[in-house]
């Protein structure tokens, strides 16, 4: 095959100069090479992890055609328009053309004039489309979204099942299947069904580092919600409700309070329903107010933030659809409002379906997320453990947990106090009430109802009014009250509340402090120029009909404000550009670069990391400092003789390491912490230090940071 002489310089080669990135994420360069190879491979890695390019680059060095199965229509139009966008023959045939352009499309494929060709299941095993693939030659078939292949997957599609009999059909074609959620039974079900037990198998991580957890309780929610999304300027997000009033009734408030939102569900009409997708995909609206509806096949890169604002059924489902914020890689949130009224509903829910299996099935599945929302361990860990990966806890962003530590407390005297006295009560008063019973309060409606000679009167005196509050508010989340939905808001004794009343059961809570909302802008220097250059990315994505993300993602634009690049060659090395977008949309970007530096006199915030800048380019102290550091002094001997900062010195010797002098990095950094840099660095890129600097966490420094990325470009451009 001749795929085995494909060397690995050819493909990091196209992996720059069509893709425009620098490096391989994880597990991405050992997938290609399986692939071109000639083996068989099943791949699970996360969303946002870089399936795509897994086949989209194999398939540009591969001497035949290869056919991505998808069951996603608006998927395929997005990624081809990516592809094109970067210069790749690629393209869709599905049943949103119409004939005469399928027929022109299926010409090019038989003319062999196609790279890459998507394609929905249904249709691939059509007769006549079978002929087509047979006539131009398949090299390799990706089956993206392999889960809808198993009925225990939280997506199955009958179609799928169809799908093996390419192995039969096609022997000598490479089989890939791509996922990003299968649980072991899954996993198992996806190779049963294809053949791939001799496929090789790479399971990436699913955890998500630049993902934030927060769980909030589901009060005033509303107002937290607003309150959060003031904060967050023009990012976009999606906000997931559980019913179709439901998200009408959201997206109809914030528009009154001047939010950019629009509702999406399934009660649309179609047309309705594309234009709010596309609306949001667009950068038009900035709010999707959404049922589970929306988001399958929505690969937008730059999505800030998720929040739940009603409980989701499952945990899977929940990981899915919480990670469609961030794809790109850049800090997100995902917020889950928790409240035991929204389980309950959900119960009720569930004791309706007709087959106990599926009932069991169902309720297991809720206790899971109930567990994880009212959990008191870091929530990160909790949730890639749902899919037996090992837990981890890691530098924020990681969750509310982490980020204020709770300290755990015995309530379970005061929570039967405040049981006993819903009890005695009647079950018919509110919490304010109750409190005010236990507090001895004087009131007049607490004696107005006699309620000052119970047993409970005053035995909470201790407490005051907040930590009473608390306590309801925590045993209303775990379930152990309920509270009716009317104006009053009675409170009720669960039969969880029962248990503790009754038999002892302890409660033991986690005291946190409110948590102010988590800020996760990354730095944009020069942000005047940052939005110029989004309102010329908007401008020119309208006019291709594409969606922004298409032309520069933000990272690529952030970079461009940071270092103000002056010609096309100096936009190559920049994050996501590739030879054709630097000819097709460089000049555009450049020349609102210039203007702003002639207007502002900006100079670049961070040095363009440059292994070919001149040496005679150091200017005198950076030289003099290198010269002392060359005569095998340290860097502390050096600030000592030149009577500088220690960090002054290191930022000479990174900006000398940056013009292409030698310095000894072992002299600089341990091997370990280099290790543990350059695997930050292989995992978040060398574009931006602070990501890798989060992800690293105390004990680095900038300065050692930008030695071990000297060294980096260095050994690549050699
Ligand atoms: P998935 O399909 O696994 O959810 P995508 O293929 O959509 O993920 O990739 C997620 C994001 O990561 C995309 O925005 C893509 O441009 C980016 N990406 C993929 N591979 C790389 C890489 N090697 N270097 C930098 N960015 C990458």
């Amino acid at each position: 095959m001749t795929a085995s002489l494909i060397t690995d310089a050819r493909v990091v080669e196209v992996l720059r100069s069509t893709f425009g990135y620098t490096s391989f994420r994880p597990l991405q360069a050992e997938i290609v090479a399986s692939i071109l190879n000639g083996q068989d491979v099943f791949v699970l890695m996360p969303t946002g992890g870089g399936k795509s390019l897994c086949y989209q680059l194999p398939a540009l060095l591969l001497d035949r055609l290869t056919v991505v199965v998808s069951p996603l229509i608006a998927l395929m139009k997005d990624q081809v328009d990516k592809l094109r966008a970067a210069g790749v023959a690629a393209t869709y045939i599905n049943s949103s053309l119409d004939a005469d352009e399928i027929g022109r499309r299926q010409g090019a494929v038989a003319r062999g004039e196609v790279k890459l060709l998507y394609v929905a299941p249904e249709r691939l095993l059509l007769p006549g489309f079978l002929h087509l693939l047979s006539s131009a030659g398949v090299a390799f078939f990706a089956i993206d979204e392999a889960h809808c292949i198993s009925e225990w997957g939280h997506d199955f599609r009958p179609e799928y099942r169809e799908i093996k009999r390419l192995r039969g059909l096609f022997p000598s074609a490479i089989l890939g299947t791509f996922t990003a959620t299968a649980t072991r039974r899954v996993q198992a079900d996806i190779k049963t069904h294809l053949g791939l037990q001799n496929a090789v198998a790479f399971c990436g991580s699913f955890n998500r580092p630049n993902l934030y957890y927060e769980v909030r309780p589901k009060q005033e929610a509303y107002e937290q919600l607003a309150a959060y999304l003031r904060g967050r300027g023009q990012a976009s997000g999606i906000i997931y409700c559980q019913s179709r009033a439901g998200t009408e009734r959201l997206a109809s408030r914030l528009q009154k309070d001047g939010f950019s939102a629009t509702a999406y569900h399934a009660g649309l009409a179609s047309n309705e329903r594309r234009q709010r997708q596309e609306a949001f995909v667009k950068d038009d609206v900035q709010i999707i107010v959404a049922t589970i509806a929306f988001g399958m096949g929505i690969d937008k890169p730059d999505v800030r933030f998720v929040v739940h604002f009603d409980l989701p059924k499952t945990l899977e489902g929940y990981y899915q659809e919480s990670g469609r914020a961030g794809r790109d890689g850049e800090p997100s949130d995902c917020i889950m409002f928790y409240s035991y009224a929204d389980a309950a509903k959900h119960r009720h829910f569930i004791d309706e379906k007709p087959s106990e299996n599926e009932r069991q099935i169902a309720l297991w599945q809720l206790q899971q997320v109930i567990n994880w929302a009212t959990g008191t361990t870091c929530r990160r860990s909790a949730l890639i453990g749902y899919f037996d990966e090992q837990p981890r806890q890691q530098p924020d962003p990681c969750c509310d947990v982490c980020r204020t530590p709770l300290q755990e407390e015995d309530y379970t005297i005061p929570a039967q106090m405040l049981l006993s006295c819903v009890k005695r009560t009647g079950e018919r008063f509110g919490i304010m009430h109750l409190i005010d019973v236990l507090r001895g309060s004087r009131g007049e409606r607490v004696r107005r109802y006699g309620h000052d000679k119970l047993s409970t009167y005053g035995i909470g005196r201790d407490r005051s009014k907040e930590e009473w509050r608390f306590l309801a508010n925590e045993l209303l989340r775990r379930g152990h009250i309920s509270q009716d939905g009317d104006e009053f808001k009675t409170v009720k004794v669960t039969e969880l509340g029962r248990a503790v009343l009754f038999k002892g059961e302890k409660v033991i809570l986690a005291k946190a402090p409110a948590i102010p909302s988590h800020p996760v802008e990354p730095d944009t220097p020069h942000q005047v120029l940052f939005d110029r250059l989004r309102t010329l990315r908007k401008r020119m994505a309208d006019e291709r009909g594409v969606p922004p993300y298409v032309i520069f993602h933000d990272a690529t634009l952030r970079q461009m404000a940071a270092e103000l690049p002056t010609s096309r060659q100096h936009l190559l090395r920049l994050y996501g550009v590739g030879q054709r977008k630097a000819l097709d949309f460089g000049d555009a970007f450049l020349a609102h670069i210039e203007q702003y530096v002639r207007e502002t006199g900006a100079q670049p915030e961070s040095l363009p990391i440059s292994s070919n800048q001149q040496q005679g380019s150091l200017s005198s102290t950076v030289r003099a400092t290198l010269d002392i550091f060359n005569t095998g002094r340290s860097v502390v001997e050096v600030a000592a003789a030149r009577k500088l900062a220690v960090s002054t010195i290191e930022g000479h010797l990174a900006e000398a390491m940056e013009a292409g002098e030698t310095v000894s990095l072992d002299r600089l950094v341990s091997d370990d912490k280099r290790r543990a840099i350059e695997a930050a660095m292989a995992e978040h890129g060398t574009a931006l230090l602070k990501p890798i600097m989060e992800s690293l966490g105390d004990g680095y420094t900038y300065a050692e940071l930008r030695f071990v990325r000297a060294k980096i470009e260095r050994s690549r451009s050699s």
